[in-house]
């Protein structure tokens, strides 16, 4: 604390990420970090745009790299917004639309970097609880609000929800903006970009840090009306004209345009989610249905809390949040078949 800090920022805590060990001897199952590399195309688009032009600044307003996104959805360019990480575009949208008269509504349990923009922006909110199967049932959020946000699927659970109710929210709701967090749908879910050119105030946020394995390089995306991305451009050109530096833009051409590698690496992280769930399950474990990089996970026969000491003893990193009702369970990221098969017999020596 220093008496030169502002009442806000006194008063702000922060969000905490998941630990990034300085030394690689873990198997690192705490980030829903990407366990493959980025395409072989990024890198060789990053080490050629590695050259003399890195004296000039780069394209504000990133053409290129909206373009091609734009080619990806089949939507147009003037849809596209980019940042620094979809943590960048969020903070952006949440200034940009968020900051009502009316509180915002978001799932109890989240994502938490929620509640710290909302701090920061001191922007009022209310957070809806999940189900008892720990769904988010979008009729609950049927109330006066000055924004709506929510992950699909949700984080840290993995739950998915499908369309309809989204486009039900989005018909009955259509006086404040709906941020739909799309950072893991790729592993199983449908976006809602094919609803933006219906709902004016739909927003949908992408990452490339998990599907695009590119969480290294913090490229993120909102894709929706062109009046709402012309908001978000105003914002950032109020905070960071350069968000994007000239490696990031071009790394992620190459990474939207390389689809083939996409897909195979997310069927990949998908089959081996499926085989990770059916060991835990038949050691008794309860597992949230996951449409994620990531499942969420309640032990058999001994606390979660006990379990993410025990494997970080045995050089696994997990994510433990240390706050009810979410403590009885672990957040677990898929890695590759090899780690996920370490992570299943490491837990069985713990539990012998
Ligand atoms: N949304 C959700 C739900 C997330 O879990 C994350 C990753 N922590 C993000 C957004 C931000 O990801 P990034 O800034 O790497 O794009």
């Amino acid at each position: 604390m220093s008496n030169y800090w502002s009442q806000i920022i006194r008063e702000l805590k922060p969000y905490v990420p998941g630990e990034q060990p300085k030394e690689n001897l873990f198997v690192k199952l705490n980030t829903n970090e990407n366990p493959y590399p980025p395409s072989p195309r990024v890198i060789e688009a990053i080490v050629k745009a590695a050259d003399s032009s890195l004296r000039r600044y780069p394209d504000p307003n990133c053409e290129v790299l909206k373009q091609a996104i734009a080619d990806h959805y089949s939507i147009k360019k003037d849809n596209v917004f980019v940042g620094n990480g979809s943590d960048e575009v969020l903070a952006l949208s949440f200034i940009s639309f968020f900051k009502q008269s009316q509180p915002i509504l978001f799932p109890e349990i989240s994502y938490s970097f929620y509640e710290v923009y909302c701090s920061i922006f001191e922007i009022q909110n209310i957070r809806v609880p999940l189900t008892a199967d720990m769904g988010i049932f979008l009729e609950d959020y049927t109330q006066p609000n000055g924004g709506i946000i929510f992950p699909n699927p949700n984080a840290p659970t993995g739950k998915l929800l499908s369309l309809d109710p989204i486009e039900s929210l989005l018909e009955r709701n259509n006086e404040s903006v709906v941020i739909v967090d799309e950072a893991y749908i790729d592993f199983g879910g449908e976006s809602a970009i094919q609803l933006i050119g219906e709902y004016a105030n739909l927003l949908v946020a992408q990452t490339f840090s998990k599907s695009r394995s590119l969480a290294g390089l913090r490229v993120g995306a909102a894709l929706g009306s062109e009046k709402l991305i012309e908001g978000l451009e105003r914002a950032k050109n109020s905070f960071n004209s350069y968000p994007l530096d000239r490696l990031a833009i071009a790394g992620a051409v190459e990474a939207i345009r390389d689809k083939a590698y996409f897909r195979a690496t997310c069927k990949k992280v998908i089959k081996t989610r499926e085989r990770t769930v059916a060991a835990l399950s038949k050691m008794g474990f309860s597992i949230v249905p996951s449409m994620a990089n990531f499942i969420f996970i309640r032990p058999a026969g001994i606390q979660a809390r006990e379990l993410y000491t025990r494997l970080k003893d045995e050089k696994i990193l997990v994510r433990y949040f240390d706050k009810p009702p979410i403590d009885e369970y672990l957040r677990v990221t898929i890695g590759t078949d090899a780690d996920m098969q370490t992570f299943i017999e490491k837990i069985k020596k713990i539990i012998a």
